[in-house]
């Protein structure tokens, strides 16, 4: 398996980013195959510097270890222009008053996600969708699809807040000649009310579990157990029985709770 965690240096990272990192590389390594660090800071005005080296230090401390990169999405901006000169020749795109649109044919585009199964997404919903800004850089799903390829992905593990964006990216890496990668998209991480996971229910950075004392052996083992489980029973794993029982048919479809009580006890 060839695996990628693709955080945007906008902030932090979190814990639901973490656990979207252990995932992939519990994958990797289980497999005997890659974990690939690729920094999507294509948004020059959020992704800062200091926010990626903050993420790598959050995944250094949590003794996640990447086998290729930290790539830069942004530096290959020459590479994704290439792309979309490739689905302008092919009729895939258009120019749009400077903007570059891909073309979305009749039909729909069916994703089998390996969590979720079978999801389809009717192309009316979806409109030609712009590639290129008129300013000349290129868009996120274009990058996304072209650095799958190109790293040679074989599994895209990610959040399903990006579910909406995996249809496009599946039109495009088609329209490009190539054999998507499989997909899974993990559920989202709530509060101990049920509401999404945010600052009001307290320390929900890395950093920030790091800064209370918490140990990182303890952080892997309760995000680990977030939305997966050996069995109904099992409250603590070492790393070694996580790389070598975890897969995502376990995976749980419904969204997990993060309770930072819960961690205190591990
Ligand atoms: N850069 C995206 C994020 O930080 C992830 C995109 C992906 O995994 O495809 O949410």
């Amino acid at each position: 398996m060839r695996v990628r965690f693709a955080p945007s240096p906008t902030g932090e990272l979190h814990v639901g980013g973490a656990r979207t990192a252990l995932y992939n590389w519990l994958l990797a390594r289980g497999s005997g195959g890659s974990f690939v660090l690729r920094i999507e800071d294509t948004d020059r005005e959020r992704s800062t510097a200091e926010n990626r080296d903050r993420i790598l230090e959050a995944l250094r401390w949590l003794e996640l270890d990447w086998d290729e990169g930290p790539y830069s999405q942004a530096e290959r901006a020459p590479r994704h222009l290439e792309a979309i000169e490739q689905l302008l020749a092919s009729g895939h795109a258009y120019e749009d008053e400077g903007a570059v649109r891909f073309r979305v044919p009749p039909g729909e585009t069916v994703v089998h996600d390996l969590i979720r199964g079978e999801i389809r997404f009717p192309h009316e919903a979806i409109k030609d969708f712009v590639i290129r800004r008129s300013d000349g850089s290129p868009l996120y799903n274009l990058a996304v699809a072209v650095d799958d390829v190109d790293m040679r992905i074989s599994h895209v593990v990610r959040g399903d807040d990006h579910l909406s964006n995996t249809p496009r990216q599946l039109m495009i890496i088609r329209a490009l000649g190539h054999e998507p990668p499989a997909y899974a998209h993990l559920p989202l991480l709530l509060g101990p009310d049920g509401k999404k996971l945010s600052k009001r229910h307290g320390a929900t950075s890395v950093e920030e579990l790091r800064a209370r004392g918490y140990l990182p052996e303890a952080v892997r083992n309760y995000l680990a157990l977030l939305g997966w489980g050996l069995d109904d029973r099992t409250t603590f794993i070492s790393t070694e029985q996580l790389i070598k029982h975890f897969s995502l048919e376990r995976v749980s479809r419904s969204p997990a709770v993060f309770d930072e009580q819960k961690l205190r006890w591990m």
